[in-house]
């Protein structure tokens, strides 16, 4: 039990606009969501502290091609795409991190200006299990921010998903994170802590 000790739960922008369907779509996003529902029962089943971060835009946010930035307008706060997919099963319990809502910054990293780094403290957490969307991009920016805060940090491999806008653009990312000192972790070794 002693590496859940002071342990917490980040499920970094699992949203339905980055799945399957939606405007910024990761493929096979959808597959993680079985066993993100997994982690989120064994962490609330332990009374863990879990959050999840979502990017929250505003309409024209300065990410978006229409306002010069790189990406497809995606997570318009209050609309579907920027909801947690309704496979989802939340926990009772959890905070939920909102990120990148200024129309002119944008945030890959959860860390960014949301106070994370903070409520974290605040829940005496010393270890990070970070899981979701998308590996190459807000997963390994969240990653490398909590490593530079101090925190372990643990990457679930098989509860994240990569853009791959290069097809190796995944595995690079890992192996940065890993190199940054974050260890990689399958679900089902979880199980045996
Ligand atoms: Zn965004």
């Amino acid at each position: 039990m002693s590496e859940l000790e002071r342990a917490a739960l980040l499920v970094v922008d699992l949203q339905n606009d980055f799945c399957p369907g939606g405007a910024l779509a990761v493929t096979d996003a959808d597959r993680i969501i079985p066993v993100v529902n997994w982690l989120l029962k064994f962490f609330g089943s332990r009374d863990l502290p879990i959050f999840l971060s979502r990017d929250w835009h505003p309409e024209k946010h300065c990410s978006f091609r229409e306002q010069g930035g790189s990406w497809p307008p995606h997570c318009v706060r209050g609309t579907r795409g920027a909801k947690f997919p309704e496979l989802l099963e939340l926990p009772d319990k959890f905070e939920i991190i909102s990120k990148a809502v200024e129309q002119e910054k944008d945030a890959y990293s959860a860390f960014q200006d949301t106070g994370l780094r903070d409520l974290l403290k605040e829940k005496d957490v010393q270890t990070l299990y970070v899981c979701g969307l998308a590996t190459d991009v807000c997963v390994k920016d969240t990653v490398l921010d909590a490593l530079r805060e101090g925190f372990s940090v643990y990457v679930v491999t098989d509860a994240v998903k990569g853009v791959n806008l290069s097809p190796d653009d995944s595995r690079i990312a890992l192996e940065e994170m890993s190199s940054a000192g974050a260890e990689m972790v399958a679900s089902s070794d979880i199980l045996s802590l």
